[in-house]
């Protein structure tokens, strides 16, 4: 470690020698600088890297903002770096997916594999009709084949909707018809927890009112059995078996701002917005944010083990890894399958050298207790990753010492659907600390505004706001290009509001504590989620909190507060008291809850994220807004 290495204030984990010699990038403060000083230079040398029919006239063209274009006159096809120039290389026979159901079964693929199944299913797509820039429906397990779905569609330039296989009939057919699909990917389902999730009978449901699908192709996952309707259904396996299934199929030439695909948000806050991303600056972004956050190495076995359906899963676990030529591992089931270790088990078994995973995942597996990871050698993991939510700073240690046993930097990545790359995320030879998600990545400039547009004082909350444009963002918002321009950007003119508040500290980190619909304002003091809920999870009996302000005459509002308590705890008016008091003490006395409910577990998005809203709604009896993507 570096003598002269500065210091910053708070609890800091400083990288170790060990995590520098091993980094990519040595010194992350020059390569901001660079960044910094010649933005589309950065972004134009990372594009390089990457294969293009036709190069750009202009890294960035901002003429029409916020409809930002990147690498606008290029030409490629996201598909031809994932899969096409690795057939050219030694990569052809390196592992580019492997794959492990519930059960135990094992599915292997090399990058030559994947490149031929991709081509079958494309071929098979065109059969059905499907052309350049029509919209396609994926509703998949965790299985590989949702890989090769969205791949084949990308390869032919058609746009892919992938909906969460968790998500009800409701939330599938707001999708479907709002992208006007014809033709729906499914399972007949898949295995979670041991039991088997009806895909199909989602599907059939929902399509009996999407009148614009004609085609359900089903992939047999489970076996059991489903309706297959004459005409209009069709079995993935005989397809992929029909003398058109070729395995060559041309990956058709995008322009660089062609979509890719839509990805609707998952509803945390209100009404699911339809995300567009395009083929050009989306796959730059994210190739590089890989590359530099998570190091990725050709040595490396590397797990993201989100679901596909989120945005992370379409850049951390299908296109990121796949442009780097990397080895991506997908786990189909629950973690806690068939007991609390399935996860560790399957770092030993298969060397995996970095996990990338959320809050929520984490504090799940500390209820446990430590004995379940430490039956197992998790000795190859070098990095783990954290995203979803701010991590408890009490979650990061536990992570950090059970998990990464002390040696593994945290990389706490802050970013959204509508960005499509991390944002602001630490590199592994950055110093961290636990709980914030500390600087913008390369190239990017963050703020904290308050409600005029004046920046606060380091220290004080506000409105998370991004200053720089990105390759990665968002194009447009399907069909509503306006709720984009108006949402994200007309807050503060030629800035992009996320929607979260924050803090910023003297050494430049940034603090993510909540949306900032879910700020709480208590006798004038203005309070985030993430700091109480982070001081009601470090007492020893709470594993999981949530925190919202309900009207209080008095106080303007007061403090709710709704916990899951560790195994072996009951509720009790003893424990509530304590738990109230414990807050306080941390928090300081303003802070003090004003009531504490234990509950035996709290509405979450499918992707394990606190609805606040809906906690809000109950409380005041008031109707609960759009619940379709509420986990049962
Ligand atoms: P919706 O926009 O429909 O309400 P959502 O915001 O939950 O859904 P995502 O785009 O997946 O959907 O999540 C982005 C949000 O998640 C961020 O705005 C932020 O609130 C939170 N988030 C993600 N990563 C982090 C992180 N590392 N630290 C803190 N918060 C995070
Ligand atoms: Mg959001």
């Amino acid at each position: 470690m570096s003598e002269q290495r500065p210091t910053f204030e708070g609890e800091v984990f400083y990288p170790s020698a060990e995590v520098v010699a091993g980094a990519r990038v040595k010194d992350w403060e020059a390569l901001a600088r660079r960044a910094a000083n010649d933005l589309t230079g950065f972004w134009g040398a990372e594009a390089e890297e990457l294969e293009w029919t036709r190069k750009w006239d202009k890294v960035l063209d901002d003429s029409d903002k916020p409809f930002f274009k990147w690498f606008a006159g290029g030409q490629t096809n996201i598909v031809q770096n994932c899969l096409d120039r690795h057939q050219r290389t030694w990569r052809k026979n390196k592992l580019s997916l492997v794959w492990v159901g519930e059960k135990g079964d094992v599915r292997t693929y090399s990058y030559f594999a994947l490149n031929r199944d991709v081509s079958k299913f494309a071929n098979v797509l065109k059969a059905m009709g499907v052309r350049r820039g029509d919209r396609v429906t994926i509703y998949m397990p965790r299985v590989p084949e949702i890989v090769i779905a969205m791949l084949a569609s990308a390869k032919i330039g058609a746009v892919h909707s992938v909906v969460y296989g968790g998500f009800s009939v409701d939330a599938l057919q707001g999708r479907i018809e709002d992208s006007e699909s014809r033709v729906v990917i499914t399972a007949d389902g898949g295995f979670m927890n041991g039991k088997v999730v009806e895909l199909k009978r989602t599907v059939d449901d929902a399509v009996r009112r999407c009148p614009t699908v004609e085609t359900v192709i089903v992939v047999q996952r489970t076996g059991h059995e489903v309706k297959m309707e004459a005409g209009r259904d069709y079995w993935y396996h005989d397809l992929m078996k029909l003398p058109l299934a070729s395995g060559h199929c041309p990956t058709e030439v995008m322009e660089s701002t062609d979509p890719l695909y839509v990805l609707y948000t998952s509803g945390t806050t209100g009404k699911p917005k339809g995300i567009v991303h395009a083929h050009g600056g989306y796959m730059v972004g994210i190739y590089a944010t890989l590359k530099y956050v998570f190091d990725v190495k050709d040595e490396d076995r590397y797990w993201c083990a989100a679901d596909p359906g989120w945005v992370t899963g379409h850049s951390y676990i299908v296109y990121g890894p796949l442009l780097c030529g990397a080895t991506t591992f997908m786990y189909e089931g629950a973690p806690t399958y068939p007991y609390p270790n399935r996860w560790w088990h399957l770092v030993e078994k298969y060397g995996l050298t970095i996990l990338y995973t959320a809050p929520t995942a984490i504090r799940g597996l500390m209820r446990f207790g430590e004995s379940w990871p430490n039956r197992h050698d998790l000795s190859t993991l070098r990095l783990l990753g954290s995203v979803g939510e701010p991590i408890n700073p009490e979650a990061w240690k536990w992570y950090h010492r059970v998990i990464g046993k002390g040696r593994c930097p945290i990389m706490d990545t802050w970013w959204q659907t509508e960005t499509g790359m991390f944002m602001i995320t630490p590199v592994p030879t950055m110093p961290l600390k636990p709980g914030s998600a500390t600087r913008p990545f390369f190239g990017q400039e963050a703020e904290i505004l308050d409600d005029a547009g004046k920046p606060v004082p380091d220290g004080e909350e506000g409105y998370l706001v991004l200053k720089r444009p990105w390759p990665a963002m968002m194009s447009t918002i399907y069909k509503d290009p306006e709720r984009m321009a108006k949402q994200y950007w007309s807050k503060y003119p030629g800035k992009y509001t996320a929607g979260d508040a924050a803090k910023r500290d003297k050494d430049g980190y940034f603090w993510v504590i909540g949306r900032t619909d879910d700020v709480i304002k208590v006798s004038g003091y203005r309070l985030g989620t993430a700091e109480i809920e982070s001081a009601l999870v470090s007492h020893p009996a709470v594993a999981e909190a949530a925190v919202i302000g309900l009207p209080h005459e008095v106080k303007g509002q007061a403090i709710h507060c709704y916990c899951l308590l560790r195994q072996g705890f009951k509720p009790s008016p003893e424990l509530e008291d304590e738990v109230k008091q414990h807050v306080a003490t941390h928090l300081g006395p303003i802070v003090r809850p004003e009531k504490v409910t234990f509950v035996d577990a709290l509405p979450k998005t499918r992707s394990g994220k606190i609805m606040r809203r809906v906690l809000k709604a109950r409380a005041q009896g008031l109707p609960e807004g759009d619940v379709s993507t509420l986990e049962e």
